[in-house]
């Protein structure tokens, strides 16, 4: 007999079993959106303006306290679950398939992200002025970073500024920003704001600024029109004029801004990844059925082979997306380095997103292009998940870097490719 040496089983470090603790939540969140948030989607009386249907919103926030998965994302003295990052990533998964239920356990963006921000760098005055309404889904918010004039794919273009005003206490505020989420009917803002003054500009010179939207000087100045879903309260065009607010709504530390948004944005990330995960495969749930229900030439859609490889190309992509989104949530709960598996999720799984409602789109023929079935619309929202949240040539910019700065110093581009070994 020979006596081959013994290797080490490559699964034993890795258990993809769902623990039953949150299996039981997953249970109960996907109950909540069969009984609850899909009967409930008839009942918004205008998809692109679901303020104007907010009672059902509140409806669907008590609900979702009744079954104790309220604001799953907070920790429980806040009212929350303490759900870490990768629970989250299959809660997002889950509410993916309806915009409206997101918005019933009040995880949604801008206001998840925002109440992360908060709890990252917020006094105890800002937790309880600014985190306990939003938390108890009394006010919303909205993030404040990109501007009209400059690129802001380059943060340090950004020229709103806030000065400080010592004889009274203040910052003051000028600037436009624009294409900020939920701002309408917010109660208040984090404002990203030019408060240092290095030639060059740098990163450095830039702080977050709690703005309550009451204060005079801050304007919403248009509305414009944008394509795909429209989140509650738009994403209008601001303009700040002579904003004053306390010293003490500084949030974080003077000129750590972009350290604090790059933490809120790699759970931001995350989150949309994971949603668009949760969308796509209710688009391929979608074609499935319609390739079983129709027929032509003879034969029904399902069995034209060139319509099967389609699935075939979705059901691949949404594998793959899924294990990113679960490897990058993983890294990121355990403390380890994650700003290049951020960089390539969130830029593989918004792509995959759009290639896999493209198919959609086209074997349901006209009825993929028809505003009766939602799938229109996410074909408009896929395109736009490769702009926001960093576009994907940034994020490419930052991936290409890493591997680069690998090879210069001789070694492998292994740890920048998920540092799987
Ligand atoms: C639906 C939606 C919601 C949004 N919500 C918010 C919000 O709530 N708050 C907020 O502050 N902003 C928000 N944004 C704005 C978003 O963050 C910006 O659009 C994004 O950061 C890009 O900035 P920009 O539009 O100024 O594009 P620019 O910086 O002008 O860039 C334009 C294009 O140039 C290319 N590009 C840029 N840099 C490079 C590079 N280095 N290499 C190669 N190509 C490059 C990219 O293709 C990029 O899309 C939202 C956007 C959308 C679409």
């Amino acid at each position: 007999m020979s006596s081959a040496p013994t290797v080490p089983s490559a699964t034993g470090g890795i258990d993809f079993t769902v623990p039953a603790e949150l299996q039981e939540l997953l249970d109960r969140v996907n109950a909540f959106i069969e009984e609850d948030v899909l009967p409930a989607e008839v009942e918004i009386t205008d998809p692109q303006d679901v303020l104007a249907s907010w009672d059902v919103v509140e409806r669907l926030r008590d609900r979702a306290r009744e079954r104790g998965i309220y604001t799953p994302h907070l920790p429980e003295e806040w009212g929350g679950l303490g759900v870490g990052v990768l629970g989250m990533a299959l809660v997002n998964q889950a509410c993916g398939v309806s915009g409206l239920a997101s918005l019933g356990l009040n995880a949604m963006a801008p206001d998840e992200g925002n109440m992360h921000t908060l709890l990252i760098a917020g006094t105890p005055d800002q937790l309880e002025e600014y985190l306990r309404p939003l938390a108890e889904g009394r006010t919303r918010s909205c993030f404040a970073m990109t501007e009209p004039d400059v690129a802001s794919s380059d943060p340090t273009n950004l020229q709103t500024t806030a000065v400080r005003d010592e004889a009274s206490g203040e910052w003051v505020l000028n600037g436009t920003k624009w294409c900020i989420t939920g701002a309408e009917g917010a109660a208040f803002a984090i404002v990203v704001a030019k408060t240092g003054s290095s030639e060059p500009t740098t990163h450095r010179d830039y702080s977050l600024i709690l703005v309550p939207t009451d204060t005079p000087g801050w304007e919403i100045t248009r509305h414009p029109e944008w394509m795909g879903s429209h989140s509650p309260g738009g994403h209008p065009e601001i303009r700040m004029t002579d904003v004053r607010v306390p010293l003490g709504n500084l949030l974080g530390n003077e000129g750590e801004g972009f350290v604090i948004a790059q933490k809120r944005l790699a759970g931001g990330r995350l989150a949309h990844a994971m949603r668009w995960i949760g969308v796509a495969q209710r688009a391929l749930d979608m074609t499935s059925q319609r390739l079983l229900q129709r027929k032509a030439f003879g034969k029904e859609l399902a069995r034209h082979q060139g319509l099967q490889f389609m699935i075939a190309d979705s059901a691949m992509d949404l594998y793959a997306s899924r294990l990113m989104v679960l490897h990058t949530a993983w890294k990121v709960e355990n403390g380890l380095p994650h700003r290049q598996e951020i960089a390539m999720t969130k830029t593989f799984v918004s792509e995959a997103f759009g290639r896999i409602v493209d198919r959609a789109v086209q074997i349901h023929g006209a009825a993929g292009i028809a505003m009766d079935l939602p799938i229109a619309r996410w074909y408009q929202d896929a395109r736009a998940a490769r702009i926001y949240d960093g576009a994907s040539e940034v994020h490419r910019m930052v991936i290409a870097r890493e591997c680069l700065k690998l090879a210069m110093q001789g070694q492998s581009t292994t740890a920048a490719t998920g540092d799987l070994g």
